[in-house]
């Protein structure tokens, strides 16, 4: 492995700050001719040695200065800042985050995509909690919050393409329920959610055509015979009789609702025309209630008629009336016909279109929602943010909880609209409420649906969501930083993004009775967590961020130190978690150790079931020294890293101690001609032995003719960490060993000379003084494990 070089931190959070806001009001103000470079070469030199902040910037920069940027090349003098950034900062109150997990997911997911939002238009965020986020406003703008609010609702967040980049990749890469989804009702907030879910419904539509087409195919053909064609017919008649039978069902009841409500329009319509005189207050009364019953009619009136003539014309077979329909509107149609082609198979199973009438009314809502106005489609929803402080909630004494939404608890007028939880949204939307002996779903407000609605972090059976944070800045971090770094997720495998959220999907299965069942089902999410994160993260990206699992409301950080030994252990063994639809032992071994921090043990477990042995020992030495250097870098914040960090020390300078003399007896007997299974034999003898000095002494000794007294370390890839750590462990002793003495430096390398009287004088000192015996035999114990990862050959014998 070549180590990543560290990346030089010389930004601090402040600093940064600065740069942002300066770059803001740089590029809102255009700059002078004569400052822009100067002020481009500044940022170009305060950039150019780290790669997240430099991904910020081009996120935020134009083109010129992205130019400038790439042609870069590294300054020895340090620019001038060429002026101070003109504007000003202000403070946005965000509305009380809900406590229910997947709401929070949702909402952190939206306040994220905002600030990304207001980074796009030159107004950088320079702190984000979970209740503010400080923003700057370069001078001469104008700054309103609920204006821009309402734009960031409409173009970016309630958008089809941000719900083609969140929820869509969910909806294709994993199933939300079990059971599928029942009869759909489209929840239509924005035209992008419209057009987003008739897209879908058509997709479903689409695939069960072509299953019918497909049948009537296999019908025509010759290989079948009498018995099987008559079978075959039958099935096919009857599904589409099926089919005939709801949509005309369906249609009927639509068309009833319809006249009802054309009744009551009727009627309230007489009413005012009987009025004496068309003002007053009873006048302007029935007027709004005539509005509000416009507005809630059962079917777009602009397209009743036409729709429910095709109905009857085409004698209520769905397939010919949803045809002609697409045909003669392909312009109206165009943007959902093209997105329907992004939803794969597995979304469209989905919905459980085969159950009961559920295929019948999801063409219905397809029809209506499609020939809604786009004007209809945008509800407004309360800004997130404000200038001013959220006050809490008023609610009225003997509230029905009716009136309450559920999720955030904010209170609802009776004409607002408010939503049942669904399962679309909330993977439980069944709850048992307070005096209630059955579960019900219960009512939530606009902002809360339509939040989680976009989110595509959505917990399901076979995903884990993990929440990454910007290293040292677990309060506050910015936008860009944490996208950075799921780009790099993203890009390797299909994950989600939802703002500082990403979901993993789980890649490999396993069979089991009935069935397939994910592996992280199996080996628990946290453990899960490890290993993708483990796999898939660069390590360089292990220094800058935290990751934390999310699960049951919890977030649970995950230690770095063993992220990035995991990772070191399945690039050097080669192992996966997943076999041929078995779950790979070793693996979930080495994670459980692993847990509970025993670094050799798991190095041991990797090297017993490694499919790369003569590479092993080599790979590891040089994730050896990376983590000691990651521990050496934890050692300032806890004693805890500090003690693991000595114990690696010493079990590889002891390692480094006996190694040359299992090597000698290898040679040894090899000379003599002994036969490999032999050898092999007798060095698993003298490992098994390592607890013991004079055993060993006793086990050389057996062997009369081999000279023993001492032997030769070699400092070569596979040992320079050890190298150091027996140079160490000697100079150490309280003998007084000159090092320089015993070392040996020639053209073909360095080497130690080591006795075995070092070799007893290092068990007295290390391995005997200040313990007591359950700690003597642990650390012997790590040491074995220890020297049968450097020989994994031998342990091949024993597998
Ligand atoms: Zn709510």
């Amino acid at each position: 492995m070549s180590m990543h070089k560290p990346l030089t931190d010389s930004v601090t959070p402040e600093k940064k700050r600065f740069l942002k806001q300066l770059c803001a009001s740089l590029v809102f103000q255009k700059a002078t001719p004569s400052s822009a470079p100067k002020a481009y070469e500044y940022l170009s030199y305060k950039f150019q040695h780290n790669p997240t902040y430099r991904a910020w910037l081009t996120s935020i920069c134009p083109p010129k200065m992205l130019r400038t940027l790439r042609r870069y090349k590294g300054s020895d003098e340090i620019p001038v800042c060429p002026e101070t950034p003109k504007g000003t900062s202000i403070r946005l109150y965000r509305a009380p985050s809900p406590t229910e997990q997947q709401a929070k997911i949702a909402a952190d997911n939206v306040a994220e995509q905002w600030s990304m939002f207001l980074a796009e238009r030159n107004i950088p965020t320079m702190l984000a909690t979970p209740t503010l986020c400080v923003v700057f406003v370069p001078e001469g703008m104008v700054f309103d919050v609920d204006e821009l609010w309402s734009t960031f609702l409409r173009e970016d967040l309630l958008s089809l393409g941000s719900l083609c980049r969140s929820l869509l990749p969910l909806l294709n890469l994993s199933k939300l329920s079990a059971r599928g989804f029942s009869a759909p009702e489209i929840l239509l907030v924005s035209g992008g959610m419209r057009t987003f879910m008739c897209a879908w419904f058509l997709r479903t539509y689409d695939l069960v055509k072509e299953r019918l087409t497909n049948r009537q195919h296999k019908l025509g053909s010759e290989d079948l015979s009498e018995k099987e064609r008559e079978k075959l017919q039958a099935l096919q008649d009857k599904e589409i009789e099926k089919y005939n039978t709801h949509f005309q069902r369906r249609w009927k009841a639509l068309r009833k609702e319809v006249d009802k409500h054309q009744d009551k329009l009727n009627k309230q319509q007489n009413k005012i025309d009987k009025l004496k005189k068309p003002s007053g207050k009873k006048y302007e009364k029935l007027l709004k209630e005539l509005r509000r019953l416009q507005q809630q009619e059962p079917f777009p009136s602009s397209a009743w008629s036409r729709l429910n003539t095709l109905a009857q014309e085409e004698q209520f077979n769905p397939f010919c009336v949803i045809d002609k329909e697409l045909r003669a509107n392909t312009a109206q149609y165009k943007e959902i016909v093209q997105t329907s082609k992004k939803f794969h198979r597995k979304a469209a199973d989905q919905l459980n279109h085969p159950r009961g009438d559920i295929f019948a009314s999801m063409l219905v809502e397809l029809l209506k929602a499609a020939n809604t106005p786009d004007e209809a489609c945008l509800q407004t929803i309360p800004s997130m943010f404000s200038t001013q402080p959220f006050a809490p909630p008023p609610r009225k004494a003997g509230d029905s909880p009716k009136q309450i939404c559920f999720v955030c608890g904010a209170y609802m007028e009776k004409d607002e609209p408010s939503f049942e939880l669904r399962r679309m949204i909330f993977t439980s939307p069944e709850q048992r409420l307070q005096g209630s002996p059955n579960p019900k779903k219960p009512k939530c407000c606009i902002s809360c649906v339509t939040y989680a609605y976009v989110c595509g972090a959505k917990p399901t059976e076979d995903t884990t969501i993990i929440k990454i944070i910007p290293k040292n800045q677990q309060t506050q971090h910015s936008e860009g930083d944490t996208q950075q770094i799921g780009r790099i997720l993203i890009n390797k495998e299909l994950n989600i993004q939802s703002g500082p959220y990403l979901l993993l999907g789980c890649k490999e299965w396993l069979s089991a009775k009935g069935g397939f069942k994910p592996v992280s089902a199996s080996v628990g999410a946290l453990a899960y967590a490890y290993y993708r994160i483990a796999r898939d993260v660069h390590p360089a990206a292990l220094e800058h961020m935290q990751f934390f699992l999310v699960e049951r409301g919890q977030e649970i950080p995950l230690s770095n130190t063993r992220l990035f030994w995991l990772y070191a252990l399945l690039q050097a063994s080669g192992l996966s978690i997943e076999q041929q639809g078995k779950l790979s032992l070793p693996v979930s071994q080495i994670i459980r150790v692993l847990l509970a921090d025993e670094y050799i043990e798991s190095q041991y477990i990797a090297a017993k079931h490694t499919t790369l042995p003569t590479s092993f020992p080599m790979k590891m030495e040089a994730f050896w020294h990376s983590l000691s250097i990651i521990f050496q870098k934890e050692k300032d914040m806890s004693t805890q890293a500090e003690n693991k960090l000595s114990e690696i020390e010493l079990i590889a300078g002891m390692t480094g101690l006996l190694i040359p003399f299992i090597n000698l007896l290898k040679r040894k007997l090899s000379d003599k001609g002994k036969k490999e299974k032999e050898i092999h034999r007798e060095m698993a003898k003298l490992i098994e032995n390592c607890n013991d000095p004079f055993l060993w002494n006793y086990n050389f000794a057996s062997h009369k003719e081999i000279v023993f007294k001492s032997a030769k370390l070699f400092k070569n890839s596979d040992s320079y960490f050890i190298y150091e750590q027996t140079k160490r462990l000697l100079s150490n002793l309280p003998q007084g060993i000159d090092t320089a003495e015993r070392e040996e430096v020639n053209k073909e390398g360095a080497s130690l000379q080591i006795n075995f009287d070092d070799v007893l004088a290092s068990y007295n000192m290390y391995l005997s003084d200040n313990l007591n015996r359950q700690q003597r035999k642990e650390l012997t114990n790590k040491l074995k494990l220890s020297l049968y990862s450097r020989f994994p050959s031998v342990l091949s014998r024993y597998k």
